[in-house]
């Protein structure tokens, strides 16, 4: 890799040197600097299963005491978050320093004290206005009356930690001068285990307006294989739930990225409309789908430590998750990038 950045390096000194010169020189400046341009399978290297396990370790440790929402952990779960930020670089949308989106207690039912949303944003540079949404719920179902934590390892800290390594990736492309056209919102809500709260205030409360909302990417649940895929030749896969629902071009969008680089077995089992366990219905992209903005909910199905304190980091296919959380860096990528906006054919989602 090193080698490859030191040819682009030299590449780069080239055009730049060049391109003060004669018209003739312009038109090879501008052929280097395409070559300049990486492909997004650059940076998605940079989501690693390494740095995916060495951030949920953390994050669905027992300090964080479940993430229940309006409690200790969770706001020690945000703030660990805002700090990931604060590393990477990577700004809020609400203020410099304030990544937190205050849900007041009257919002709640059911004597939950108030909670926040946690935001991070990166601007588009040619298409700011637009707003693709990558979520994620980082709170959880906390303790019991006997002190066993619910880590929540996978429900959520699986799509928590994807939408930290995306970011991260989003924003060294940034850094080299290719950062997203359309803007990314990443969007960590709370109150998701106690009704979907995070998501249905930040749909009530945008930051930015729906209308100019493109998308949102959700994720719950990515870093498990459930029954019907134990087994060598059937674990190498993904529920998608939603993506055909509101806009066909989404649909074909996800499924020709897929194809070029990650090569999941897509599964839409869950999307079926008459399915009864009815997922369209059950997290936060719903409160963007109703407001007939095109969602994909990626998901692993449930397994036996779904909302069990056995929920745990260790239980984690590390390899899988960061395939899984690849084509969801490359989803969003095209869909920040490439010329036309989504376009939406579907209807209202139906009840
Ligand atoms: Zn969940």
């Amino acid at each position: 890799m090193k080698k490859i950045l030191v040819v682009f390096s030299i590449a780069l000194l080239y055009s730049c040197g060049s391109s003060n010169n004669s018209s003739k020189v312009d038109k090879s400046s501008d052929s280097s600097s395409k070559k300049n341009k990486k492909d997004a399978s650059y940076y998605a290297e940079s989501i690693t299963s390494e740095e995916l396990k060495k951030y949920l370790y953390t994050f669905a440790g027992d300090e964080f005491e479940g993430r229940d929402t309006g409690e200790p952990g969770q706001k020690k779960a945000a703030e660990y978050l805002k700090q990931q930020y604060e590393k990477l670089g990577i700004s809020s949308p609400i203020s410099p320093s304030d990544y937190f989106q205050e849900i007041p207690e009257s919002y709640f039912r059911g004597g939950i004290k108030s909670s926040e949303n946690v935001l991070a944003f990166i601007k588009g540079s040619e298409k700011p206005e637009e707003i693709v949404v990558l979520s994620a719920h980082y709170d959880h179902v906390g303790m019991d009356s006997k002190g066993n934590v619910y880590n929540g390892a996978d429900d959520d800290g699986s799509g928590t930690v994807a939408i930290l390594e995306i970011a991260e990736a989003f924003e060294k492309a940034r850094k080299k001068g290719q950062g997203p056209k359309r803007s990314i919102l990443f969007l960590h809500v709370t109150g998701e285990e106690k009704g979907l709260y995070g998501s249905s205030y930040y749909t009530e409360n945008p930051i930015f307006p729906l209308e100019n909302t493109i998308v949102d990417l959700n994720i719950d649940m990515i870093g498990r294989i459930d029954k019907s895929h134990e087994g060598e030749d059937k674990n190498d896969y993904i529920y998608l739930i939603g993506s055909d629902r509101l806009s066909t071009d989404l649909h074909n969008l996800s499924e020709k990225i897929n194809t070029k680089y990650t090569k999941l077995d897509l599964d839409y089992t869950y999307n079926a409309k008459d399915d009864p366990n009815r997922f369209y219905y059950r997290s936060d992209h719903y409160n963007f789908a109703k407001h007939n903005i095109p969602i994909i909910f990626y998901f692993n199905g449930v397994h036996n430590d779904y909302h069990e304190p056995t929920d745990t980091a260790d239980k984690i296919e590390y390899d899988l998750l960061t395939r899984r959380a690849k084509l969801i860096f490359y989803t969003a990528w095209e869909i920040a990038n490439r010329e036309d906006r989504l376009v939406v054919d579907g209807g209202v989602a139906q009840e």
